[in-house]
């Protein structure tokens, strides 16, 4: 199994994000992140497991052999345990694996966001479709961030997307 240095780094850099966003949980969870191991020369695009217990969050891929152990995420910037929503509020919203991909990038150094997108996984019914659940104060937040991306962005492609987010977001958020 070939991994780099710093995919790794990265690996588990995303891999504490989605644990520590999570509402408290029994049993293993299974994200909308992608693996990024090679196994046999091509990259695996498996689903990320993780389950975290005490002070370590364990992981594995749903396709292939990788898997591993991380430790020592507690009160660093990555622990966003602090976002983690109030289920009973939760609302539960889905967008395409495309639009995940760019607000996953988009909430990069927004913690708050970032933790709402981390709580992404696969529908169990239709493969190219991922969803969360949040409260509805958050979708706002995403909204007001998606707006913002919108003015930033020339192409034609990229816009379209962030105006059928905005839609999509704010048809979900209608609804209470
Ligand atoms: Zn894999």
């Amino acid at each position: 199994m070939r991994i780099a240095g710093e995919t790794l780094v990265e690996l588990a850099r995303t891999i504490v994000q989605v644990a520590r966003s999570l509402p408290d949980q029994d049993g293993p969870w299974v994200s909308a992140a992608r693996c990024i191991a090679w196994p046999g020369g091509a990259r695996c695009v498996g689903r990320l497991r993780v389950q975290l217990f005490d002070e370590r969050i364990e992981w594995s891929c749903a396709s292939c052999e990788a898997r591993g152990v991380v430790t020592g995420f507690f009160l660093s910037n990555l622990d966003l345990s602090d976002f983690a929503p109030i289920l009973e509020d939760a609302v539960r919203w889905g967008m395409d694996e495309e639009e995940y991909a760019v607000l996953w990038e988009a909430t990069a150094t927004i913690p708050s966001l970032r933790a709402l997108i981390a709580r992404t996984s696969p529908h169990p019914d239709d493969p190219s479709f991922v969803w969360l659940s949040a409260e509805v104060r958050e979708f706002d937040e995403l909204y007001t961030l998606v707006e913002r991306l919108t003015e930033m962005t020339r192409r034609r492609h990229r816009r379209e997307l962030l105006d059928g987010l905005r839609a999509s977001l704010s048809a979900s958020m209608d609804g209470f």
